[in-house]
């Protein structure tokens, strides 16, 4: 904890995972003595490096780009790439940390990594993000490779960033390969890997509450954030027949009681993925709904809450807020979106509640999938790679239940999800010996 001490998400996020496994290695004399949640608590490698670029009034500019090389035991590193302002050592750790766990849950041969930069996309130009994007990748092109560590999107970083630097990896390399997944379509990308994280959200969600016979028909849903996982999180809901009365973004939410349908959905992909906008201009066009600014959604009565913005956004006061207003269900959508004060007053009240490492790895599972159609140089068709992704969601929950259902019957999925991802990654780094 000392060495870490100045990095309060990474601690966050590893004593949640400490909290469930501690007792488990406790009871599985196997995975005593060595040394294991340690190990994997220090990453196998950090990369740290200047990014250095001319923005367009010819000025130049610097920032701090990073990649945390986590672990290996099972796979190439694999984890997105993030350009927020916020980013920093503790917040990549987390990530690295958290990626590690749900790699494993996917059952896809893939280690654990994140990587990014202080980067604001916010108000740049299109030749500012391909400057900035080539100069990144300059650098964190000597680290990576398809057989040891492929980076993808996250937040700020999307198939056009994702292009930009492909571009740049493969001038540099002069080689083509499945150096990062989240690519377009006519180089290599998978169909369905843009809708990933937010479908497979909601295949989590809709398995959870097929448990207690319950499904999305009907259901009042809150989404947060307006991005690609929110985006499609709020698709496949409502294709499920839910009601999906919000989105927001970093200024605040809006509330749609009529609910946000296919039309009014491709209007917040124009705002936020054609104009990067914001989502309060969705009022101008349907006048009917209000924004509330500066707040977050939670406060909207609901179902089912599908958290999808950022980390932290979610905290206990407003946790009790979505169980006395009714709230059965909360899936989520980002990476650690609820606070530990928040994931105690659902677990409390035990109400469903998926941990992201199990609930969005669909994105990360179908990056698996495109590095296995790059390496055989194929293509799935759609309805192939989204019955992939369901399987694979249906696995990790199955997973999930298996390790976290207690002797009355309730399921502790955070405990599951923890134990579940230990577990392959133990075996993995035991079999390898001390290394
Ligand atoms: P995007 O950049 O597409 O969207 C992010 C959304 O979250 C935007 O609406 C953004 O609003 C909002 N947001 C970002 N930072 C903040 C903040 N500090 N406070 C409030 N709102 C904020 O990112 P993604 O949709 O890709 O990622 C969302 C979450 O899902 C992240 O936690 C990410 O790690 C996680 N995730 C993503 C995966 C993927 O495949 N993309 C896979 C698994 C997890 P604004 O426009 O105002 O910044």
């Amino acid at each position: 904890a000392k060495r870490n001490a100045n990095e309060p998400e990474f601690m966050q996020a590893v004593k949640e995972v400490a909290e469930t496994v501690i007792p488990f290695i406790e009871q599985n004399k196997k995975y005593q003595n060595k040394m294991l949640l340690e190990r994997m608590v220090e990453p196998e490698r950090v990369i740290m490096f200047r990014v250095t670029w001319i923005d367009d009034a010819g000025n130049t500019q610097v920032n701090r780009g990073y990649r945390i090389q986590m672990n290996s035991a099972i796979g190439p590193y694999k984890g997105g790439i993030r350009f927020h302002p916020s980013v920093n050592l503790s917040i990549l750790k987390f990530l690295a940390f958290e990626q590690t766990f749900k790699n494993s849950l996917t059952t896809l041969p893939m280690g654990g990594g994140k990587g990014g930069a202080d980067f604001d996309p916010k108000g740049k130009s299109d030749n500012e993000i391909m400057r900035f994007c080539q100069s990144f990748m300059t650098e964190l092109s000597k680290h990576i490779g398809a057989d040891t560590d492929v980076p993808a999107g996250d937040i700020g970083v999307g198939g056009r960033e994702v292009g930009y630097m492909f571009g740049q990896y493969k001038r540099l390399r002069n080689e083509f390969t499945g150096v990062l997944t989240g690519k377009g379509i006519s180089f290599g990308g998978s169909l369905i890997r843009p809708e990933a994280t937010g479908y497979g959200d909601v295949y989590f969600a809709q398995n959870m509450l097929a448990t207690k016979g319950d499904s999305f028909s009907g259901k009042t849903v809150v989404v947060s954030g307006s991005g690609n996982v929110a985006q499609y999180a709020i698709q496949k809901a409502t294709q499920l027949g839910g009601k999906v009365v919000t989105a927001s973004d970093s200024s605040g939410y809006i509330v749609d009681a009529d609910g946000i349908d296919a039309e009014k959905l491709a209007y917040i992909m124009e705002i936020k993925n054609v104009n990067y906008g914001r989502i309060s201009d969705y009022v101008a066009k349907y006048p009917n709904a209000k924004f509330v600014a500066g707040k977050r959604p939670w406060e909207v009565k609901c179902d089912i809450a599908l958290p999808c913005a950022t980390q932290n956004e979610l905290n206990g006061d407003e946790a009790k807020t979505l169980v006395a207003n009714g709230c059965i269900c909360v899936a989520e959508g980002a990476n650690m979106p609820s606070t530990p004060e928040a994931i105690e007053v659902f677990l409390n009240a035990k109400i469903l509640f998926a941990p992201g490492k199990a609930s969005n790895a669909g994105g990360v599972a179908t990056s698996g999938l495109e590095m296995s159609q790059n390496s055989l140089r194929l293509s799935w068709t759609s309805e192939e790679v989204d019955q992939r992704l369901k399987d694979i969601m249906a696995n990790i929950h199955a997973a999930c239940v298996k390790y976290g259902t207690d002797a009355n019957g309730y399921t502790d999925y955070v405990k599951g999800a923890n134990v579940a991802g230990f577990v392959k990654v133990a075996e993995a780094m035991l079999a390898q010996g001390i290394v």
